[in-house]
């Protein structure tokens, strides 16, 4: 039997707790792993030997306040559900790799660069060491969320980051470009040599994009020009391609277009006063005059219909993305339940805080669950828009109420990034909005049953 290494916040002495997956709240047998200088315990679930080392510039220094912020490591729920079983051993060795990478490369640094609202370059690009590009596309679903889970556990904006670039726009180009198109934007992009965007939503239609949009591209002979403003892009200041979105002047149609960051009359600024998923860089975009020729054009796109398809299986990969935000809620919530001490016992011992633990690992599990289902949808095909809308909607409120409780478990540091439960809390928010919000998504699925629309 496999078991998992908890440390406590630092708000104490500093045990090292072990659990069995079967009893988590219950003492292990197996002995605590070897602790390093600070008294903190080494991760004995990782093999040290193959420790990915950090760039030095990439790691916090050690006067950063969250330095030493303590790992977590839980799959009791995973486990609970058998849900690896579902796996063969190829694809765990890779969800292994990626949980050893979330280990030993974002985890360590990803409260610092969330304080500071950067965006960390060289651990996003070593992801493509991992075999994950493209997972989804190649029909790996249930690996594909898998992965996801975990990135998103480990910091939710970096699976943002990644999900915008591999699922929205090399999705898009792989699934609307041309051959030429594919030759020659693909390779690159797939492996993370060049950051990719995807530009829809717009200052003044967030949610009305489909009826609304106003960005506008007029055809030019082999050319076309684009005008018009884009809001909330995610990597939009430092990716080198995006895919914008924008109706053709005086039709019906809308087009999709890979445009360079560095083409004349186009700008992005950061939004740089988030409170909720920072290291993600959403920008403000402007195009002016922005001139590409028509090979440029994804050929496979002539209506908003078109778009749809891709958001449907990139409001499933959100659904993953809740799953992760609440297993990283866990994380914290349990650690801090066995080694938090109130009125002489530990807080995990009173029957209110085991029930807000057993609340939120219902939550986390039936969220897995329907993720599996969704994922069995999608490999044979059954997956709708409407079913991508039931995972996105019910599962963004779940996480927001397992994020608030861990929150709440947490008590006053429970408001600190360091704790772990904070920085989940917040960037729950974003994620209850985001690729459709919560409201919109629930009226996709009433419309489906009632047969009216409820949007206007
Ligand atoms: C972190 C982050 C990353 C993002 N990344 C991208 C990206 O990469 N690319 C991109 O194109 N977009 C991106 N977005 C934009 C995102 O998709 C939009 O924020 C979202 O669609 C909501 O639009 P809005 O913010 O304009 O809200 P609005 O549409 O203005 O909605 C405001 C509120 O009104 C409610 N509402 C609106 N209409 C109705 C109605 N008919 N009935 C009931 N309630 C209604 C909404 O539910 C919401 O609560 C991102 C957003 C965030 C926060």
């Amino acid at each position: 039997m496999s078991c998992s290494t908890v440390d406590h916040l630092r708000t104490g002495p500093a045990p090292s707790l072990r659990f069995c997956p079967t009893d988590p709240l219950g003492p292990c047998e197996t002995p605590a792993g070897p602790r390093d200088d600070d008294g903190d315990a080494a991760m004995s679930v990782l093999d040290q030997s193959t420790a990915i080392p950090a760039p030095a510039d990439q790691s916090p220094s050690s006067a950063d306040p969250v330095a030493d912020r303590p790992t977590q490591q839980t799959h009791y729920v995973s486990e609970l559900l058998g849900v690896e079983n579902l796996l063969d051993a190829s694809d765990r060795a890779v969800l292994d790799r990626v949980r050893r990478y979330c280990e030993e490369r974002i985890r360590p640094v990803a409260d610092a660069f969330w304080l500071r609202g950067e965006f960390p370059r060289e651990v996003f690009t070593g992801l493509h060491e991992l075999g994950i590009v493209g997972l989804g596309s190649r029909g790996q679903h249930l690996l594909a969320g898998l992965v996801t889970i975990e990135l998103a556990r480990a910091d939710l904006s970096l699976s943002t980051a990644f999900g915008v670039h591999d699922g929205l726009h090399v999705g898009a180009i792989s699934r609307y470009g041309s051959a030429d198109q594919k030759e020659r934007f693909l390779p690159d992009a797939q492996a993370l040599r060049t950051l990719g965007a995807f530009a829809l939503t717009e200052p003044d239609s967030g949610s009305d994009i489909s009826r609304s949009m106003t960005t506008t591209a007029r055809r030019n002979g082999d050319q076309w020009v684009l005008n018009g403003r884009k809001h909330w892009i995610g990597n939009g200041t430092i990716a080198d391609n995006l895919v914008v979105w924008a109706a053709v002047e005086g039709e019906k149609a809308v087009h999709g277009f890979i445009v360079p960051s560095d083409a004349p009359g186009y700008s992005a600024v950061a939004i740089d006063d988030k409170i909720s998923a920072r290291i993600i860089q959403n920008a403000e975009i402007e195009l002016t005059d922005v001139r590409v020729g028509e090979d440029r054009r994804l050929p496979g796109v002539m209506t908003f219909r078109d778009v749809n398809t891709l958001l449907l299986h990139s409001r499933i990969w959100v659904g993953w993305q809740t799953v992760g935000l609440q297993f990283a809620a866990l994380d914290t919530a349990i650690a801090r339940a066995r080694t938090r001490s109130q009125f002489g016992r530990p807080i995990g011992s009173f029957q209110l805080t085991q029930e807000k633990l057993a609340r939120m690992i219902g939550n986390a599990s039936s969220s897995l669950s329907l993720m599996i289902q969704l994922a069995r949808a999608q490999s044979d095909g059954t997956a709708t828009i409407e079913l991508a809308a039931v995972a996105k909607s019910s599962l963004s409120l779940r996480a927001r109420e397992t994020a608030a409780l861990g929150r709440e478990i947490s008590g006053g540091d429970g408001i600190r990034v360091r704790s772990g439960a904070a920085k989940v809390f917040a960037d729950t928010e974003a994620v209850y909005t985001y690729e459709g919000s919560y409201d919109m998504n629930c009226l996709i699925v009433g419309r489906h049953v009632t047969g009216h629309s409820a949007f206007e």
